[in-house]
């Protein structure tokens, strides 16, 4: 079992949708998944087709300890895996759990009691590296980076990379950097094409071979509810999620071929 969280402290750099695509990519490739949906503004809840406003109860009673993964988690009937729901609620989250005991290490207590349910539980992040980001991190085996190759995509980094590190020494050891993702990709603009080179030297072989294009089926697809492979299955969005499930399959030692056949 893997548990992985997708994060970056800057806003709309494809977080969300990395998260629920690759989950949906996942599970179609036989995997068993759970998605944790940690922004209060429940993009992630949404995108996977359930409804955030009568979502209840959602992550944010898991951190309270008021109820458990097992009666908390949802299903995305498009994406064929796992949910836990987030809503405006979780934004006082923060303040709530300021004065318990384990503040930190909440959700890595509650999702151990599931981890025999899954293969892979994927975190989405919201855009600050605020409580919900450090119990994500101080849970999961690794980090994935969704990044926009803009010109100041790697100064961004320097935060997150720090947070990391900190976590790394006070709650986490294992933790590690998965791998940096290359998003919303345009192949023919120059600047995206010098930042990549930068990334590819700084970060070296944590970058994925997976480039995310800009597709714009995959910005319409979270308006339906849908993940991108039940929208359309064929876009080159939906292809380069596959690819990048596919090659997080690898980065993990299974193999891919014989999954698919499995599931064929
Ligand atoms: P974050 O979770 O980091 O805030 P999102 O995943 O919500 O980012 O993406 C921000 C916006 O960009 C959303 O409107 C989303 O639909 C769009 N988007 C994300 N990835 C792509 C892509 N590869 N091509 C086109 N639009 C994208
Ligand atoms: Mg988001």
């Amino acid at each position: 079992m893997k548990i992985l969280a997708i994060a970056n402290q800057k806003g709309g750099v494809g977080k969300t949708t990395t998260a629920v695509n690759l989950a949906a990519c996942l599970a179609d490739l036989g995997q068993r998944v759970l998605l944790a949906d940690l922004d209060p503004q429940g993009n992630a809840t949404m995108g996977a087709g359930i409804e955030k406003r009568t979502a209840l109860p959602t992550v944010y009673q898991i951190l309270l300890n008021q109820v458990s993964v097992r009666e908390a988690r949802m299903r995305s009937e498009p994406g064929h895996f796992d949910v836990i729901p987030a809503n405006r609620e979780l934004a006082g989250a923060e303040i709530d759990l300021v004065n318990l005991e384990q503040r930190d290490l909440r959700l890595k207590a509650a999702l151990a009691e599931v981890a025999d349910d899954y293969d892979f539980i994927l975190m989405d992040c919201p855009p600050t590296l605020n409580l919900l980001t450090v119990n994500a991190f101080a849970s999961a085996q690794s980090v994935l980076i969704p990044m926009q190759c803009e010109y100041y995509a790697l100064e961004g980094l320097t935060d997150l990379v720090a947070t990391i590190k900190k976590v790394k020494q006070r709650l986490n050891p294992a933790i590690q950097i998965e791998g940096l993702l290359r998003v919303m990709f345009d192949p023919r603009s120059m600047l995206a094409q010098q930042v990549s080179d930068q990334i590819k030297q700084h970060f070296g072989d944590k970058v994925y071979d997976t480039v995310i294009p800009r597709n714009v089926r995959l910005a319409e697809a979270p308006s339906h509810g849908l993940p991108v492979l039940a929208y359309d299955r064929q876009c080159k969005g939906a292809k380069a999620y596959m690819d990048l499930a596919a090659e997080t399959l690898r980065r993990a030692g299974l193999n891919v071929k014989a999954i698919a056949r499995e599931t064929a």
